[in-house]
C-alpha cells in the first residue's frame, strides 16, 4: 500500500512514485554508453527538446565521452494532459546542423508524432547523420512509426511527471518519475 507521504500533489492531481533514481540513472548510463560507442572519435551535436528534456540532457552529457556541441529547440505541443496533435516550434532549428552528426534528445515518446515531425524537419536541413534519443517510450501509445535509436525505459500508457516532465508546468524538479495516482 502506498504511503500518503510518497504521494505528490501537483495542481488538482496526485502522483505516486514510479521510476526510482537508480532505474533512471541506469537508463541514462545505457544510452550514454551506446552513444559513446557509436560516435567514438566523432563530433556530435545534441539538440535537446525543451522543456521536458533538460534534466535528461543535463545528466546524459556528464556521461558522454565524445566531442559535443549542445543546442535546444522548443516545442509546445502538450497542454496539460492532452496532446493537441499540432506541433508549434517556439525555438526553431538553426541552419548550422548541416553536415553534422545530430542527436535529438527527447524526454518521452508517446504518440510519436512530435518525434517523427521533428526528425522530418531536421532532415530537411541536411545533417550528416540524424538520430533520436528518448529517456522514456510508451510503445502502446504510438500512433505513427517513428525512428527510435536510443531508448532508456519502456513504460505503459500512464501519465508521468518528474525528472523534467511536467503537469501544467509543475513537477519538473522532482528527482524521480511519478505516475498518476488513481485510487481504486
Ligand atoms: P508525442 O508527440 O510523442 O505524443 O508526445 C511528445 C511530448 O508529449 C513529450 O515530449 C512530452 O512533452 C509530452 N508527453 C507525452 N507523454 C507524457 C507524459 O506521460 N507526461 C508528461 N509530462 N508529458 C508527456
Amino acid at each position: 500500500m502506498i504511503q500518503a507521504a510518497e504521494i505528490v500533489k501537483l495542481g488538482d492531481l496526485h502522483f505516486e512514485p514510479f521510476l526510482m533514481s537508480e532505474t533512471i540513472d541506469e537508463a541514462v548510463q545505457k544510452i550514454a554508453g551506446q552513444i559513446n560507442r557509436d560516435y567514438n572519435g566523432e563530433e556530435v551535436l545534441l539538440i535537446g527538446v525543451l522543456n521536458g528534456a533538460f534534466v535528461f540532457m543535463n545528466e546524459l552529457i556528464k556521461q558522454l565521452e565524445v566531442s559535443l556541441e549542445i543546442d535546444f529547440i522548443k516545442v509546445s505541443s502538450y497542454d496539460g494532459m492532452n496532446s493537441s496533435g499540432e506541433l508549434a516550434l517556439a525555438l526553431d532549428f538553426k541552419n548550422d546542423i548541416k553536415g553534422k552528426n545530430v542527436i535529438l534528445i527527447e524526454d518521452i515518446i508517446d504518440t510519436g508524432l512530435t518525434a517523427s515531425r521533428l526528425l522530418k524537419m531536421a532532415s530537411c536541413l541536411r545533417p550528416r547523420s540524424l538520430k533520436i534519443a528518448s529517456l522514456l517510450l510508451k510503445p502502446d501509445s504510438l500512433k505513427t512509426q517513428v525512428q527510435m535509436d536510443y531508448v532508456g525505459i519502456e513504460i505503459p500508457d500512464v501519465f508521468v511527471v518528474g525528472y523534467g516532465l511536467d503537469y501544467d508546468q509543475k513537477g519538473r524538479e522532482l528527482p524521480m518519475i511519478y505516475k498518476l495516482y488513481q485510487e481504486d
